[in-house]
C-alpha cells in the first residue's frame, strides 16, 4: 500500500521560489571582480535569474543542453546556479586552475554550448580559443563599461544580455531526477571524470548541510564560502544560503588573507568555509596587523575540508578568533559533504586535550550517508577506531556512475562507492582519514599515514607547509621523506624538525630524511600536489 502524501518533486526551483517569496530582502554581498563591494538581495537574484533564463532560451539553450562557467564566487555566478538548472539545462562549473588540456577536455566532454566567464579568465580563454570546438558563445560576466578588448570571437556582455528580458519565467515542472549540475574531478590520474548531480540530490544535500549536526546554517547566519563555486558547488553553500535566506558574502577573485579578513570583519560573518591553505593566508594576514585581538569578531565557525586540518591550524584559528573549527570531509563524488565533525552530547565534559583529539577526526556522516571500511578483499572491517581500510560510502547524494562512462562499475555489490581514501571508523561513527590509498607509505608490511606525520610536523613553529611521500627502500619497501616549506624568514634544519617529531610519533615513523623547498606545489583545488613531489624526487635515494 502506498502512502497518501503529496509527491512534490525536490527541485532547485523550489529553493529559488521559496527564497523569492520568503527571503526577498536577504542580502548577497560580492567583492566584485571589477572592484568594490556589490550588494543585492535574493529577490533581485531570482528576478535576474529569470531574465537570464529567457536570454539563454533565445540563445538556443534547451533542456539538457550544457552551459559552462569559469567564474569566481559572485552574485552573477549565483544567478547561473539558479537559471541554468531551473530551466532544465545542465550547469558545468569549470575549475580554471586545471591544466589547459583538462579544461578543453571538460568543455568537449560536457558538450558545452555557451561559456560564461569572469573578466579574469579572458586571457586564459584567448589562449585556448583555437582548440575549442563546440562552444558557440562566450559571455563575459560584466557590464558594458568593463568589457575588455579581446581576440575572442562570439562574445556577449552579461549585463547587456539579460537587460531587455522579462523578470518572470515560467519554470518547467521537472522530474526531480533531472540532471542539474556537473562537476569534474581534478583528475590526478587520467582525464577528469564527471559527477552529475540531480535536482533531487542537490536539494537533499542542501537539507542535510543546514541541519544542526552538520554545518547548521540558519537564517541568522552570515556565511562566507571561500571554497570556490567552481569546485563542488562551494560545498553546496550557495543553495544552503538561498534556502535559509542567510546573508551570503562572496569573496570574488580576491583570494588574499586581507580580503577574507576584511569581509569576515566588516560583513560580520558567522560561518566561513575553505581548505587549509585559505586559513593559513587568513592567519598570516591577521597576525600581521597591529594590536591583533580578533576575539570580538562575529565569526563562530570555520569549516575546514578538502585536506586534513592539522591540530596546530585548528588551535590557531580557534584562539585567534575565539571560534570553533568544524572539520569536514567530502569529495566531488559525494556532492561533497560526507561527514562533519561536531561533538556529541556525551563529549561535553571532555578535557581540552580530549576535545582536540576528537576534533582532528573528519567527523560523523550525517543522516543519509552510510559508511563502512573494507579490506582489499572487500570484507568489512571493525568499527573500533583502530582498524583502517578503504572507505566506502553510499547515500542519495553519492555518485552511482560517472557521466558518459557507464562501463565503469564504481559501486560494490551493496551499492557502496569506493572513495579511494583509507580511514578508521570509531564506535560512535567518527571517521578519520588515514591517507589517500595512493599516498599511504608501506613500510615493512605496515602502513605509515602521511597525513598524521604532516599534522605533527605542522606544529613545529617554523613550518608553513609539510608533505610526506614514500620513497622506495631496498629493505623496507618504502620509507617516508618529509618535505617542508619553512615560514618566510626562518630556516629550520633537519635536526630541528627531527627533534620536534621525537616523542610525538612512533620511532619507526621517523622520516628517513627532511628536505626544504621554496615553493610547495598545489592542485587545482588547493591541496598539496603529491604527484609533482613524487616526480621531483623520483630519483631521490636515502643515503643510509
Ligand atoms: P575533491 O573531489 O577534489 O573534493 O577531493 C576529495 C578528496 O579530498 C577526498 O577523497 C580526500 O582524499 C580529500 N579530503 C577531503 N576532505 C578531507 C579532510 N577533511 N581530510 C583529509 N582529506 C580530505
Amino acid at each position: 500500500m502506498l502512502g497518501l502524501m503529496q509527491d512534490q518533486p525536490l527541485l532547485i526551483t523550489t529553493i529559488m521560489n521559496y527564497a523569492a517569496l520568503y527571503h526577498r530582502e536577504g542580502e548577497v554581498v560580492t567583492k566584485a571582480v571589477e572592484g568594490g563591494l556589490h550588494r543585492t538581495t535574493y529577490g533581485e537574484v531570482s528576478r535576474r535569474s529569470a531574465k537570464l533564463a529567457h536570454a539563454l532560451t533565445k540563445l538556443g539553450i534547451n533542456q539538457g543542453d550544457c552551459v559552462s562557467t569559469m567564474a569566481w564566487n559572485s552574485y552573477r555566478h549565483l544567478e547561473l546556479y539558479l537559471a541554468v538548472p531551473c530551466k532544465g539545462s545542465l550547469l558545468n562549473t569549470i575549475n580554471p586552475r586545471l591544466f589547459p588540456d583538462q579544461i578543453l577536455y571538460i568543455l568537449a566532454h560536457s558538450e558545452a554550448k555557451i561559456l560564461f566567464l569572469d573578466l579574469t579568465f579572458v586571457p586564459l580563454l584567448e589562449k585556448l580559443a583555437d582548440k575549442i570546438t563546440g562552444v558557440e558563445k562566450f559571455v563575459i560576466m560584466t557590464d558594458r563599461a568593463h568589457m575588455p578588448e579581446t581576440t575572442l570571437d562570439n562574445i556577449l556582455c552579461y549585463e547587456e544580455l539579460i537587460a531587455p528580458e522579462e523578470d518572470q519565467y515560467d519554470w518547467p515542472d521537472l522530474d526531480e531526477n533531472t540532471a542539474a549540475i556537473i562537476c569534474y574531478t581534478s583528475g590526478t590520474t587520467g582525464e577528469p571524470k564527471g559527477a552529475l548531480y540531480s535536482h533531487r540530490s542537490t536539494v537533499l544535500h542542501c537539507f542535510s548541510t543546514c541541519s544542526k549536526d552538520s554545518l547548521g546554517i540558519s537564517n541568522r547566519d552570515t556565511i562566507l564560502p571561500i571554497v570556490p563555486m567552481f569546485h563542488v558547488n562551494a560545498w553546496g553553500t550557495p543553495f544552503a544560503a538561498i534556502m535559509t535566506g542567510c546573508k551570503l558574502v562572496l569573496p570574488g577573485a580576491d583570494m588574499t588573507g586581507e580580503n577574507f579578513f576584511n569581509l569576515l570583519k566588516n560583513e560580520e560573518c558567522t560561518i566561513s568555509l575553505g581548505v587549509p591553505t585559505i586559513w593559513l593566508a587568513l592567519l598570516q594576514y591577521a597576525n600581521s596587523l597591529d594590536g591583533n585581538d580578533f576575539t570580538d569578531l562575529a565569526i563562530e565557525s570555520f569549516v575546514i575540508g578538502g585536506s586534513a586540518a592539522a591540530p596546530s591550524l585548528i588551535e590557531d584559528l580557534e584562539k585567534t578568533f575565539d571560534a570553533t573549527v568544524l572539520h569536514a570531509w567530502g569529495m566531488t563524488e559525494t556532492s561533497p559533504l560526507g561527514s562533519v565533525n561536531r561533538p556529541m552530547a556525551k563529549h561535553a565534559s571532555l578535557s581540552e586535550a580530549e576535545k582536540m583529539a576528537l576534533k582532528i577526526k573528519q567527523g560523523r556522516p550525517p543522516f543519509g550517508i552510510e559508511m563502512k571500511i573494507v579490506d582489499d578483499d572487500g570484507i568489512e572491517m571493525a568499527r573500533d577506531g583502530v582498524a583502517f581500510g578503504r572507505l566506502m560510502v553510499r547515500g542519495p547524494w553519492v555518485i552511482k556512475a560517472y557521466f558518459k562512462q557507464p562501463e565503469l562499475n564504481i559501486l560494490d555489490d551493496d551499492g557502496y562507492f569506493d572513495t579511494g581514501d583509507v580511514s578508521t571508523l570509531d564506535t560512535d561513527g567518527y571517521m578519520t582519514i588515514v591517507d589517500r590509498s595512493k599516498d599511504v607509505i608501506k613500510s615493512g608490511g605496515e602502513w605509515i599515514s602521511s597525513i598524521d606525520l604532516e599534522n605533527v610536523a605542522l606544529g613545529q613553529p617554523q613550518v608553513a607547509e609539510a608533505a610526506v611521500i614514500g620513497i622506495a627502500h631496498p629493505k623496507w619497501q618504502e620509507r617516508p621523506l618529509l618535505i617542508i616549506l619553512p615560514i618566510p624568514g626562518t630556516s629550520p634544519t633537519k635536526a630541528d624538525i627531527l627533534a620536534y617529531l621525537d616523542g610525538k610519533i612512533a620511532k619507526w615513523w621517523t622520516p628517513d630524511d627532511v628536505l626544504f623547498i621554496d615553493e610547495m606545489p598545489h592542485t587545482a583545488t588547493g591541496k598539496i600536489q603529491k604527484r609533482d613531489l613524487r616526480e621531483i624526487y623520483k630519483d631521490y635515494k636515502f643515503t643510509d
